[in-house]
């Protein structure tokens, strides 16, 4: 297929180059004898184009070659960290395998500050919690287009193996990260867009940079300090970087999943809100613009005072929220944001003094459930950066309006219940702002569309989620967060077990099954309908009278799995054994959360601002009928989708509802790609730097089926390619160009022995090859 496109072609071919050098400074082909290969001379006549364009990248390799010579010296002196490659890179080498084995391995390769080992083309990933230099721009080059062995691990090699195979096979690539809070799925997210950007360069140095500003950005507003990790990520991503055919860069799409919005209103002990509000805070106070943006200066505001009252001092002395705050400001500009920047930080701060909206109740003879806002300030203030009526605010937060036959009847809120709406209010604000964001950027990055006319895009999707979670408290979030965990496990198994065997047992090829931990039976608790426990949950969500103890009881009396358990001791709990440990959960608020209601009293005034921005997040289309024109809404499924704390007449989406449809649309778009997985493991929980305790090693080895993934790696097939297929991408191994071989067994089988590999196996259909063939296949493709 690359002889079609001259200039694919002419980018191997490099590769191969680069290699030569690399391996042997001795042999490398002269430029004038590659110049004189058929295959460039007949690449569509532009052979003089082609021969510019490849010495150019020649010179760029000799240089590296040059480079790379130092390759075994010691690169960092201060680490003392040696790039030398190793028998135990690769798990699956090791000719004694069992757990304590493995664990011996990584703990000494821990210590030697080697962080990451394969398994077969699987990367593990131990946090260093401490800044390595192994991420500069030599090692991307390092890591670039050469054989995996020949260097040591790396997340470079992870990024640049599904680049290669999305260039080489026109396929769509996924690299799924995964580990619990803490473990570093961010940080290796950012390193693989790093490599990705570095490896597909295009002219556009412009969108690299924007590229590189997306994580940054979107973490700011979606990352928050937890007991566990300071940099936790309170949403899933789901980046595609988009390349042109021959690997360019073109652009970049990101799908956000369920962020944690109870974030802004209430943190638990010892954990915060979401980075930008201590950013914005800090930012302005230093810029003397507290008061432009309507925010008090003696104290913070509510939603981001700390427990324990010495807040003030925190923030603003804080030199890292006010640089982050300046970098936050950078990335909008470098990415393409306009003005509209301005809107966002109103928001922000109308969100800030939102918190700080008070009620009392007002108690009168007859009436003894009113309430009333006695600081008027925070009011007017939340309502002024908002470009909407303060009595219009005061209104949708203290009253209701409810249609009985056809009557509508406005009724007072209490105390408890305006607080509820005030909240909910900055949830939806937050929530809806957030979106936003991540959609102004994908519209900002989106690929050119003369670009996407002429070729067909193809993708490296990275996917980087909350990690499993497991607090001394656990409430709704961590089990949204830990059944998004168990489906990406279950997508893992599927992957490296399931599929794999059921393949073997259908082509009738003879392969040891591999026990394995299958967790589906836990995901059919949580998903199933009707009687999974989501289900449960959205059907006592629909009963006014519906209590936390009678939600608790419905699972009791449902759920007959040995994975669930109500614990004696704590009336309000009930327990789940994960795939990664037991967790007790806290029904308390359960319900409230997933039915996380917005009035529509409060759309219809923030409906009615001047702010561009506002309308646009509140924009489903409002129909005027009749005296309370304020509660009647239209919003079509797709609205409801996207914003599902919307009540309204017609429909109710839950949280639960909405997050199962989230799940089900992340899987969607993970299964069109080729998989790749990094497992990111935590070797302490102090957050320490070469401290490696082994038996939380182990147990997260343990529960991700380490052992077995050795196992299956070792004795299985993860390549399983179609005869035609296979025929069609090698048969320039064993064919003439112009021979065009038919895609039979025979000819699949002619090319594995001119290849001279070992230890395939024939199936029915297809051909199955270890992990290595592969790689072994596409070099000697390079090397023709
Ligand atoms: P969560 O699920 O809570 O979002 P996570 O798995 O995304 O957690 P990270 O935020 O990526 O975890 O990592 C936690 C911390 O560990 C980082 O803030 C950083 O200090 C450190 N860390 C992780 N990976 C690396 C690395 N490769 N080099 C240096 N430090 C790292
Ligand atoms: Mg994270």
């Amino acid at each position: 297929p690359t002889l079609r496109n001259p200039e694919e072609w002419c980018r191997s071919f490099s590769h191969f180059i680069a290699q030569c050098l690399i391996k042997d400074f001795e042999t490398r082909p002269s430029v004038t004898h590659l110049l004189e290969h058929p295959f460039i001379k007949q690449a569509h006549g532009k052979e003089m184009a082609l021969g510019q364009q490849l010495s150019t990248l020649i010179c760029e390799q000799q240089d590296l070659g040059c480079k790379l010579k130092t390759k075994h010296e010691r690169i960092n002196t201060r680490k003392t960290l040696i790039i030398e490659t190793s028998p135990d890179d690769d798990l699956v080498n090791l000719e004694f395998l069992d757990e304590e084995t493995i664990i011996k391995h990584l703990s000494k390769r821990y210590d030697e500050l080697q962080i990451y080992t394969y398994v077969g083309d699987i990367l593990i990933a131990l946090n260093p919690f401490q800044t390595l230099s192994i991420y500069s721009p030599q090692f991307s080059k390092l890591y670039h287009g050469v054989k995996r062995a020949d260097n040591p691990p790396h997340i470079f090699a992870t990024a640049d193996a599904a680049y290669q195979g999305m260039v080489t096979f026109c396929k769509d690539q996924c690299i799924i990260i995964s580990g619990e809070s803490g473990a570093g799925k961010t940080e290796s997210a950012h390193l693989i867009v790093q490599h990705l950007t570095f490896l597909g360069k295009a002219n556009n140095r412009t969108l690299r940079e924007k590229i590189l500003q997306v994580n940054p950005l979107v973490e700011a507003f979606g990352n928050a300090c937890t007991a566990i990790n300071d940099n936790s990520s309170r949403f899933g991503k789901y980046l595609e970087m988009k390349f042109t055919p021959t690997g360019a860069v073109m652009g970049a799409k990101i799908s956000e999943y369920l962020l944690e919005k109870s974030r802004v209103i209430k943190q638990a002990t010892g954990e915060k809100n979401f980075h930008i509000f201590y950013y914005i805070y800090a930012g302005l106070y230093h810029q003397e613009k507290l008061k432009k943006y309507r925010l008090p200066d003696k104290k913070p505001p509510r939603y981001i005072e700390n427990q324990h009252g010495k807040v003030m001092q925190d923030i603003v002395s804080s030199k890292l929220y006010k640089e982050q705050f300046d970098a936050i400001q950078d990335c909008f500009r470098i990415i393409g944001f306009t003005d509209e920047v301005n809107s966002v930080y109103r928001i922000l701060c109308a969100i800030l003094n939102t918190g700080n909206i008070e009620f009392t109740a007002i108690t009168s003879q007859h009436q003894t459930d009113k309430s009333e806002v006695p600081n008027v300030e925070a009011l007017e203030n939340a309502a002024a950066l908002l470009c909407i009526g303060p009595e219009e605010l005061t209104e949708a937060l203290t009253s209701h309006c409810v249609v009985t036959r056809g009557e509508t009847i406005i009724r007072t809120n209490t105390v408890d219940k305006a607080t509820d709406v005030r909240d909910a209010m900055s949830k939806a604000l937050y929530g809806r702002l957030f979106s936003w964001i991540v959609n102004r950027i994908n519209a900002l990055l989106q690929p050119d569309m003369n670009i996407c006319v002429a070729e067909s895009g193809m993708n490296v999707g990275i996917l980087d989620i909350f990690g499993f979670e497991n607090f001394k408290k656990n409430s709704f979030e961590q089990l949204c967060i830990n059944i998004a965990n168990e489906q990406i496990q279950f997508y893992f198994n599927q992957h490296i077990f399931a599929l794999e065997q059921m393949e073997y047992q259908s082509e009738g090829v003879d392969a040891s099954l591999v026990e394995y931990e299958d967790n589906r039976p836990i995901l059919d608790m949580f998903l199933q309908k009707p009687m999974g426990l989501l289900s449960l949950l959205d059907e006592e969500s629909r009963f006014p009278q519906a209590t936390d103890q009678t939600l608790v009881d419905k699972f009791e009396d449902n759920l007959r799995y040995k994975y669930f358990w109500r614990p004696k001791r704590f009336e309000l709990c009930f327990g789940i054994q994960h795939y990664a440990g037991k967790v007790l959960y806290n029904v308390n608020g359960f319900l409230e959360k997933n039915r996380d209601t917005l009035p529509a009293d409060i759309v219809v005034v923030l409906r009615t601002s001047e702010n561009k921005l506002l309308q646009q997040l509140f924009s489903s289309p409002l129909t005027k009928t009749g005296r309370c024109q304020r509660l009647v809404i239209k919003v079509d499924t797709m609205e409801m989708m996207r914003h599902p704390e919307e009540t309204t007449n017609m429909r109710r989406q839950t949280v639960a509802s909405y997050f199962r449809y989230s799940l089900m649309d992340l899987l969607s778009k993970m299964v069109v790609g080729q998989p790749h997985f990094v497992r990111c493991i935590k070797p302490n929980d102090d957050r320490q730097a070469l401290r490696f305790f082994k038996e939380r090693v182990m147990v997260q080895l343990r529960y991700t089926g380490i052992l077995e993934t050795v196992n299956i790696r070792r004795q299985g097939y993860s390549h399983r390619i179609l005869f035609e297929e296979f025929v069609n991408r090698y048969y320039y191994l064993a064919f003439r160009a112009h021979q065009m071989p038919d895609s039979s067994k025979e000819n699949a089988v002619a090319i594995l022995e001119r290849a001279k590999l070992e230890n395939w196996v024939l199936g029915k259909t297809k051909v199955f090859l270890k992990y290595y063939h592969v790689e072994q296949l596409n070099l000697l493709l390079r090397e023709l």
